[in-house]
């Protein structure tokens, strides 16, 4: 779990006081790693606290991270700096804070990241790293993982070292986020919570977080009396209980199926998750109601035809990664879910979408 959480509007006027300590030498920098598009964004970049070498990088989250990009940025900081880094920092959204997790890990670890994809791989305690999200739903700022795209899969390094030492919450970082983005990013949220309280693999620990965030979602995405800021300061609790659910125990149908698309058409993971959630009544049918309920009321457009012009070899591709996430097909339908998930089911899914 996360040691050290703080959470309120404004609490990103902390971040000097909750990292200086850390400082291990003057040589030893702090790297903010921080989504681009808040490049020139005085409200948000002036308030962080840069002091002797630390650096801001800014990071495009055009792309999900990959496991070349998080060797190449560890390779940058080591030979532009003295001394290992005192911390990493991570402002952005799930695609920043999982490269600030992995960077971390890197640092102090031998090889390539893909060496460490997959599970308790990793043998070194990171450097100290600080997660801050500034849109809500993936559960990466409490998740025991970083996922990355590697040269031969899409999966996560899932730790013990994984985690941040210290995550802000400050919901109002949010407040500019685009409002299909926030559906697309939210509905990652809801999907964690239909797959891990619908799965096999649930049990106490994780039914309480999933039933908290599931209800946080039912207010924000379907209580129109909600203001503005009681529904960012929700949904940012929303994505820190739905990370809390899955990591006891597991997502399932979409994410699976999602991991496909994201691979072969680098399809985002929170519309991703939405495209193939859509098409999922017979696994989740309450689940993809409500779902669609609350597109309707937000007047979301899923892209239709992603599908379309692909040909065999494509669907494979995509049918072999959504096979191989093995635990996530348990969770879902159970041990013996290989009796009725074959290829052609999944074939024809992905032919809907
Ligand atoms: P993202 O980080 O890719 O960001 C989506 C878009 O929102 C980007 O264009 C970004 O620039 C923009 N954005 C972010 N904050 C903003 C703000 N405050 N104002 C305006 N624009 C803003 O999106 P995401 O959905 O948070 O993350 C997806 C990634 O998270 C994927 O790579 C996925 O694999 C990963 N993920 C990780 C875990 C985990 O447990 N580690 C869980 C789920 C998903
Ligand atoms: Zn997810």
């Amino acid at each position: 779990m996360v040691p050290r959480v703080v959470f309120g509007r404004g609490s990103f006027n902390q971040l000097n006081d909750i990292i200086a300590p850390k400082r291990l030498s003057s040589h030893a920098p702090f790297i903010f790693l921080v989504d681009d598009v808040f490049k020139g964004n005085v409200w948000l970049t002036s308030r962080i606290p840069l002091s002797y070498q630390d650096k801001i990088l800014y990071i495009s989250a055009n792309e999900e991270p990959k496991t070349s990009q998080v060797d190449e940025l560890v390779e940058q900081l080591i030979l532009t700096n003295k001394e290992l880094p005192s911390g990493i920092i991570g402002i952005g959204g799930g695609t920043i804070l999982d490269l600030a997790k992995a960077v971390a890990i890197m640092l102090t670890n031998t090889g390539n990241a893909s060496d460490y994809q997959g599970w308790d791989l990793v043998k070194n305690p990171a450097v100290y790293h600080v997660g801050i999200p500034t849109i809500s739903g993936t559960g990466a700022e409490v998740s025991r993982t970083t996922v990355l795209t590697g040269p031969e899969r899409k999966l996560g390094i899932n730790s013990d070292y994984t985690p941040f030492d210290q995550v802000v919450l400050d919901p109002e970082l949010t407040k500019d986020v685009p409002k299909d983005q926030w559906f697309f990013t939210g509905m990652d949220c809801f999907i964690h919570c239909i797959e891990s309280l619908n799965g096999t693999f649930l049990n106490a620990f994780s039914q309480s977080y999933g039933e908290k965030a599931y209800d946080l979602c039912m207010e924000v995405f379907m209580d129109d009396a909600l203001s503005a800021e009681d529904s960012q300061d929700k949904l940012m609790m929303a994505s820190w209980h739905g990370g809390m659910s899955i990591a006891y125990s597991q997502v399932g149908v979409a994410h699976a199926m999602s991991y496909g698309l994201s691979y072969l058409l680098g399809t985002k993971h929170g519309i991703g998750n939405c495209i193939v959630f859509n098409h999922l009544e017979e696994f989740y049918p309450k689940g993809v109601t409500t779902f669609k309920n609350m597109m309707r009321l937000h007047k979301i457009e899923l892209p239709q035809g992603i599908c379309a012009s692909l040909d065999d070899h494509h669907f494979d591709t995509m049918i072999d990664v959504a096979l191989s996430l093995e635990p996530l097909w348990e969770n879902a339908i159970g041990k013996h879910w290989k009796k009725t998930i074959t290829r052609d089911k999944l074939k024809a899914l992905y032919q809907k979408m």
